[in-house]
């Protein structure tokens, strides 16, 4: 791969910016590669090397790079004006489709990004319940906000530990943790904690994986939480319209007190949401006393963007199943092939370098990190680009053809 003003980029942006880079995850070792475009399936570097795209930005990019029906519906809105600073006609049309699909949301807040939404989701949390303590799952991301900036704790029930500079071990003392797949850890848990108010979770932890929830465990956590007065906020913003129209609690047929939402819900443009029931949403601001707000929440841009994608979705339903036999090929021809452990929900996948699929943290971290780096830079040499990490997910879309799903499997196979 040539990458001589990649490599110079880099350079220039180091000495202005910190670690070069706008998000950490993007800062690749020796330098990243810097994109000029994309399309489809692809992206196509600065040095004018095409590669195949599993990383999809993240997860928002369902439909692929650059498709069509986004880029008419913001070109449109162009016209009309980007940022108004007053209520548009966009917010309710969104919004009737975002909680129609949705159990779990009887009303929505429009905010920018799936951070704002989390972070306002558990703010609603304390403020509805009058408690003051979260729990969140090991290993869960949720933003780079200070409540759920926390590592693993060593054991089920010990109290966070600050995982950055500048985050105060007072205020993520009242962040708990308990590892994923773990039902009776929740339970014992809230058991001797009466001050907690909610339960954050990824259903399907696309963080370090994807890893999959076992039998029964979201429905158990779901009766575990109401037994306990205890807010179940499910965090969908990678899982929401990934796994389906309704996300994982339509999926699983849990009903979630709050629900947080971004990537895909903004086709691509900055946007995140948070909803639920209706006298818990009836608490913010300003008809109540949870206070959030936002210049650039609900942006007409980011919600045309979002209603071309979700309408795209609803008028395209067979997206899911077509992503599914696609992600099952892959699938089946890794597992017979490259060996190893490989976890998929739906278009989300991940392969382990570990022998059997991790159930939670503990055995994500088990992985062996070294071979996936060696791995992940052979993909990358073969025209592939994988998130740049073991505990990615990878994500497939609409663009990928058949063709795109067998060179996958392919240099899956030889780069092993
Ligand atoms: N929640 C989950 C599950 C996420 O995966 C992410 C980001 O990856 C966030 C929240 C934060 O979203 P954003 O990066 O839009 O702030």
């Amino acid at each position: 791969m040539k990458n001589n003003s990649s490599e110079n980029l880099f350079a220039l942006a180091k000495t202005l910016m910190p670690g070069g880079v706008s998000s950490p995850v993007r800062a690749i070792k020796p330098y990243p590669f810097y994109t000029a475009y994309a399309s489809g399936s692809c992206l196509t570097t600065v040095d004018g090397t095409t590669l195949l795209d599993c990383c999809m930005a993240y997860g928002p990019l369902i439909l692929g790079h650059a498709h069509p029906k986004i880029r008419e519906s913001v070109t449109s809105q162009l016209e009309n004006g980007w940022l108004y600073g007053t209520p548009s006609p966009l917010e309710p049309a969104f919004a009737k489709m975002i909680t129609a699909d949705h159990p779990g949301m009887d009303m929505v807040r429009f905010v920018s990004s799936g951070s704002e939404a989390t972070m306002a989701a558990i703010r609603l949390a304390r403020g509805f319940t009058k408690k003051s303590d979260i729990v969140k799952i090991e290993g869960g991301f949720h933003g780079a906000h200070d409540a759920v900036l926390v590592k693993a704790g060593s054991g089920a029930t010990t109290t966070g530990v600050p995982d950055s500079a500048g985050v105060l071990a007072d205020l993520v003392a009242h962040t708990r943790q308990v590892p994923y797949n773990d039902a009776e850890a929740l339970e014992t848990l809230l058991s001797t904690h009466q001050d907690v108010a909610a339960l954050i979770i990824e259903p399907v932890l696309g963080n370090i994986g994807p890893v999959l929830p076992e039998n029964n465990y979201l429905h158990d956590i779901r009766e575990i939480t109401k037994t306990h007065d205890v807010l179940l906020i499910f965090d969908e913003v990678i899982t929401g319209y990934r796994l389906g129209i309704g996300g994982a609690q339509v999926k699983y047929s849990v009903r979630p007190d709050l629900t947080t939402l971004g990537k895909i819900i903004g086709g691509g443009l900055p946007i995140g949401a948070f909803g639920g029931r209706r006298e818990i949403m009836e608490q913010v601001s300003p008809q109540g006393p949870v206070y959030q707000a936002g210049t650039f929440s609900g942006n007409p841009l980011s919600l045309t963007a979002g209603i071309a994608t979700i309408s795209w979705l609803h008028d395209h339903t067979s997206l899911y199943q077509n992503l599914d036999e696609k992600g099952r090929a892959l699938e089946e021809s890794i597992a017979e092939k490259a060996g190893g452990s490989y976890v998929r929900a739906g278009s989300m996948f991940k392969y382990f370098f570990r022998v059997s699929p991790p159930k939670n943290y503990r055995e994500v971290k088990e992985c062996d990190t070294g071979s996936f780096g060696r791995f992940w830079k052979k993909m990358l040499d073969a025209g592939i680009f994988l998130p740049p990490s073991q505990f990615e997910t990878n994500f497939l879309s609409a663009a990928h053809s058949d063709d795109d799903i067998t060179r996958l499997a392919q240099a899956y196979t030889q780069c092993r």
